[in-house]
């Protein structure tokens, strides 16, 4: 009989991230479908609150692992935590978000228990007593539905592929487990961009993709960098989206060309970039090839603005497309926005 475990970390609010409720969903999915009992496991500096949140999750027990030493994401008390809290629910099945603090320490928590790991899974499901995890391979172009019969089994699960968990928190009470552990590495504090200097958002409704067509000559035989750089800036600043690339304009950077500052290759999207998860996107000077395309896989609605009535987009890759001139579009719709 399986025994499934939801765990998770809180933030620094003590509060459980999106992500969170969506793992939270596929381990009720698991221990409902396969008649398991479900229990839920939480690390943080302080977890009551975050128990309380879920205390309407049906989970059995809600067991947390908490304390100064906890509120820090670090590997090797993240990997402790994880391996007390599996032990003490007695787990056979593990579901967790694919956050950078759980997908680091995780997999060394299955090892030590003779366990195995499968990250940033986009879904599990139950059929008689069969657990089965969706999971993307060669860049996201092949899904594979996987079994396994090694137990226990750790499965984290990609940010945005799932519903959140909703449902009634309440008073919960948390079976406290203690974890001694000792670390070399002592967090003194943390460095992070400014909100508004961040431009990658996983959490944005929109990805805003800038093409290398924002750094070509236009119609009046002038490239127009700082003008492009302006709009697109305003454009993340209005509509708080989130800004991902072409191939083309991030490698510009390293031959010299017209180069629009704030983006990295982190920004790019595509075979050999990111797969990032959000409702819509909107591409903006961008040819639409199949090599960049394959990074919107989980891009729900498609639209992209491009001078060529004929690009890829309109081959079948854009909801809609719009043959308009990208400045041009993105000035009015700053405008519109109030920006
Ligand atoms: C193995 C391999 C892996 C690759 N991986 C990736 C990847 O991960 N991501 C990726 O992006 N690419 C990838 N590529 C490259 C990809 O094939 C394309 O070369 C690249 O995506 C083209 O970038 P682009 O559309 O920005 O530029 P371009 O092809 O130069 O297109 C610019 C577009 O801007 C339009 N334009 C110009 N001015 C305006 C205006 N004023 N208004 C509206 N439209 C305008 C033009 O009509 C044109 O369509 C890969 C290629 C290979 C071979």
């Amino acid at each position: 009989m399986e025994h499934v475990l939801f765990l998770a970390h809180t933030e620094a609010d003590n509060t459980l991230h999106k992500s969170a409720h969506e793992a939270l969903s596929a381990a009720k999915t698991l221990a409902e479908g396969l008649g398991a009992s479900l229990s839920a496991g939480l690390v943080g500096g302080e977890v009551q609150a975050a128990a309380d949140s879920i205390a309407g999750c049906g989970a059995e027990k809600i067991f947390g692992v908490s304390g100064e030493t906890f509120g820090q994401s670090r590997y090797a008390t993240d990997a402790a935590a994880f391996e007390a809290l599996a032990k003490a629910a007695g787990a056979s099945i593990v579901v967790a978000p694919s956050t950078s603090r759980i997908n680091r320490a995780l997999p060394g928590a299955a090892q030590r228990l003779g366990g195995v790991c499968d990250t940033d899974t986009t879904g599990a499901a139950a059929s008689g007593d069969q657990a089965s995890i969706k999971r993307w391979f060669y860049r996201q172009r092949m899904v594979a539905e996987m079994t396994r019969t090694e137990r226990p089994w750790f499965i984290t699960i990609a940010p945005g592929s799932l519903s959140a968990w909703e449902g009634a928190s309440g008073g919960a009470s948390v079976e406290s487990v203690a974890v001694d552990v000792d670390t070399r590495t002592q967090v003194t504090g943390q460095k992070a961009p400014a909100a508004d200097e961040q431009t990658i958002r996983p959490d944005a409704k929109l990805l805003f993709v800038t093409g290398a067509g924002w750094t070509k000559k236009q119609k009046d035989g002038q490239v127009h960098g700082q003008r492009a750089a302006q709009i697109i800036k305003g454009f993340l600043h209005n509509a708080s989206c989130s800004l991902g690339s072409s191939k083309s304009l991030t490698d510009m950077s390293a031959e010299g060309g017209q180069v629009l500052p704030f983006l990295s290759h982190l920004n790019q999207v595509g075979q050999t970039g990111s797969t990032p998860r959000h409702p819509k996107g909107l591409a903006t000077c961008c040819h639409g090839e199949e090599p960049h395309v394959v990074g919107w896989r989980f891009i729900n609605e498609r639209r992209a603005v491009n001078l060529d009535a004929n690009c890829g987009w309109a081959h079948g890759k854009a909801d809609v497309l719009y043959v308009a001139d990208a400045f041009e579009v993105m000035e009015k719709v700053n405008a519109l926005l109030g920006g």
